[in-house]
């Protein structure tokens, strides 16, 4: 069994225009050590995918399951999710100004956090555990540094910060959107180095949620392309970079802008991501596939096994290795 198990998640909004079918079908496995690497357009889903698993999702209707070390996350009670959310489940999200309380220490924010999960700890400990925390994430003068404020941080501290919180517990699962997105391109690799590193000291299983692909081209284990709230592509982080077969993962690949070799190629999708009220007949993205085939039009692909690797599965109509080998892959190492 999994760390994290879910299958056939589906997830709508009732909305006075229309039901919005944010997420429909998607199932993944993580376990701990390991990265999923979830990624696609904003409106592809990732993010109420995450936020559903988290409870984070009022007014949703929701189905399918989610097994985290066999308790259904989606029926779980209120008490016991409280418990679990932080404790062992860790979140980090894109923008720390969110989530850092801003008229709070951000010393005090990771002490009342490891207080209100581990009610034993007295506030010397909190204290003790906070600063260390700070300075495992490389928060320089971490006992100085805990009795300032969020804005006295520069945006990269903050996101260190968050990281901090988010390991204060020593979760089994970190949830990660966007976590670098906002920084730059400098701060960003710095972020993601250390929580590669994080996680292989403590064992963490990450879920690791992004638009760009080259965010995880280092990082993932797994690779989970979704668009239009549904999974088009799914694999090893090797099939996913090098063996690509849908043509949506293949536009991510090439709107990835990369500093390797002194080349830049950045070639953004045509078109606009489908509206989740009216989704497109057939293929969710075929108006936007350079592919489209007459059947594209009429029939939608289920997801089904590419060549002979049966942890890959792609949800297109074109026959294996139609896309050929994605040697622009290379273009994606940093
Ligand atoms: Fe493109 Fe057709 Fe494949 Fe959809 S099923 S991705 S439209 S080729
Ligand atoms: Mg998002």
């Amino acid at each position: 069994m999994s760390l994290l198990e879910v299958t056939d998640l589906r997830v709508s909004f009732p909305t006075p225009d229309g039901v919005v079918r944010a997420v429909r079908g998607v199932s993944f496995e993580v376990d701990r050590g390991r990265t999923l690497g979830i990624v696609g357009e904003s409106g592809s889903g990732k993010s109420v995918t995450t936020q559903t698993l988290m409870r984070l999702t009022p007014g949703a209707r929701v189905s399918g399951s989610a097994l985290f070390e066999g308790a259904d996350l989606l029926t779980l009670g209120d008490r016991a999710m409280r418990a679990l959310r932080g404790a062992e489940i860790g979140m980090i999200f894109q923008d720390p100004l969110s989530s850092l309380h801003p008229l709070y220490k951000v010393g005090r924010q990771i002490e009342e956090m490891v207080r209100a999960h581990d009610r034993g700890a007295s506030r010397t400990q909190a204290r003790k555990r906070a600063v260390e925390m700070l300075g495992l994430v490389g928060i320089p003068q971490p006992a100085r540094r805990a009795d300032e404020y969020p804005h006295q941080f520069s945006g990269g501290m903050r996101q260190r910060a968050m990281i901090a919180m988010a390991l204060a517990l020593n979760p089994k699962l970190i949830i990660a959107d966007e976590p670098t997105t906002a920084l730059d391109a400098t701060v960003q690799a710095q972020i993601l180095d250390l929580m590669r590193r994080l996680q292989g000291e403590f064992d963490t299983a990450l879920i690791m949620i992004t638009h760009d692909l080259g965010v995880i081209a280092d990082m993932a284990d797994d690779v989970l392309v979704m668009y239009g709230g549904r999974p088009a592509e799914r694999g090893g982080r090797r099939s996913a970079y090098y063996r690509q077969h849908h043509p949506y993962t293949k536009g991510l690949l090439e709107s990835v802008p990369s500093a390797a070799g002194g080349r830049r190629r950045l070639k953004p999708i045509p078109g606009q991501p489908p509206s989740l009220i009216n989704l497109p007949s057939g293929c969710v993205f075929h108006p936007r596939c350079p592919y489209v085939m007459d059947r594209c039009r009429t029939e939608d692909p289920p997801l089904a096994p590419v060549a002979d690797d049966p942890a890959h599965v792609s949800a297109c109509w074109l026959p294996d290795e139609a896309l050929g080998r994605g040697d622009d892959a290379e273009a994606l190492r940093r």
